[in-house]
């Protein structure tokens, strides 16, 4: 290759002189040269780019989309979870509330509410914003049905263990076997078969022969046991709590003292016939809130011998 050649042309002597260039020419010129095959390096990197993007950057586009992707199911998982969360709470309010004699807990309210935009402030100004967004929001109203749902739960199983309880306690059962017949019930007697006077009669009597084991009807504790000369003669009071008590009247011997916590079927005296009365006889008595009712309403008296004894073994079984 020819080498290219620089002339100047000298005016005076009318002809072209070799230019030979100076160091510092050549030192200029190279440095543009350097300066532009940079520039023009850089100018095709960042089409480049543009274009086609970095490794390193495609590594962050798959991650991105990756993560999309996990936002996307767990946005499902927390729909299906809130779908079982509303699935919950109508058997609640429908069942269990209901049967428990609890206020329903309002739509509005289980249904939680949304966290809003103060909560998710933080998450606003990145590419997925609004993904992240909902899937939050979504979020925060499951937790917030699901801590209504388990205070509702807790309320529910205390209510229950309440209802158990006051079942325990309250006298349902007959106090002596079914072979001993009804006697007098409550009502108004025109002349007291000892006194002879017109007086009302508050309790079931039931005709037994003296020795009858008499049961407690409902759990409680001992009020009273013995003779108070009142015309119960010998007599054993429970106080089942919820306003009950029950009166067992007329016995021959307690089995039981005072403050002793007796259970539904528990064996407390044998029937008699001290006091004011006509013949051997437990006097049953029920009251409510210092009111007289009436025995008849709180027992079941279709059992036969059998499933009687049955009910009473079931029910003192340790
Ligand atoms: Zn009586």
């Amino acid at each position: 290759m020819l080498k290219r050649k620089n002339y100047v042309f000298d005016a005076a002597n009318l002809q072209f002189l070799r230019h030979r260039r100076k160091g510092s020419e050549k030192l200029l010129r190279w440095s543009m040269w350097f300066v532009v095959s940079i520039l023009v390096t850089i100018c095709y990197a960042f089409i480049f780019q543009r274009l086609f993007g970095s490794p390193k950057e495609e590594l962050l586009a798959q991650r991105v989309d990756e993560m999309r992707l996990r936002y996307s199911l767990l946005e499902r998982k927390i729909d299906y979870a809130s779908r079982v969360v509303a699935d919950l709470r109508s058997s609640d309010n429908a069942s269990y509330r209901a049967v428990l004699d609890l206020p329903l807990i309002p739509e509005d309210i289980s249904e939680g509410g949304s966290g809003g935009v103060f909560r998710l402030g933080d998450l606003t100004g990145y590419m997925n914003t609004d993904l992240m967004m909902s899937v939050r929001s979504k979020f925060e109203d499951l937790k917030t049905q699901t801590n209504i749902q388990y205070n509702s739960l807790t309320e529910l199983t205390d209510k229950a263990a309440d209802w158990k309880d006051m079942w325990a306690h309250l006298p349902y059962i007959r106090p002596v076997n079914v072979t001993m017949r009804l006697g007098d019930g409550m009502k108004f007697r025109e002349k007291h078969p000892v006194l002879g006077s017109p007086r009302w009669h508050f309790g079931q009597d039931f005709r037994c022969p003296i020795g009858t084991e008499v049961h407690a009807t409902g759990a409680g504790v001992v009020y009273y046991a013995g003779n108070e000369n009142d015309g119960f003669g010998i007599k054993v009071v429970i106080d089942h709590g919820y306003g009950y008590r029950t009166i067992y009247g007329h016995l021959s011997k307690c089995s039981v003292k005072r403050g002793e916590k007796v259970t539904r079927g528990d064996f407390i005296g044998l029937s008699g016939s001290t006091g004011i009365s006509s013949g051997p006889h437990l006097h049953y008595q029920i009251d409510l809130f210092g009111e007289h009712v009436n025995p008849l309403w709180y027992f079941e008296d279709s059992l036969t011998e059998d499933e009687y004894f049955m009910m009473l073994d079931f029910l003192t079984k340790p």
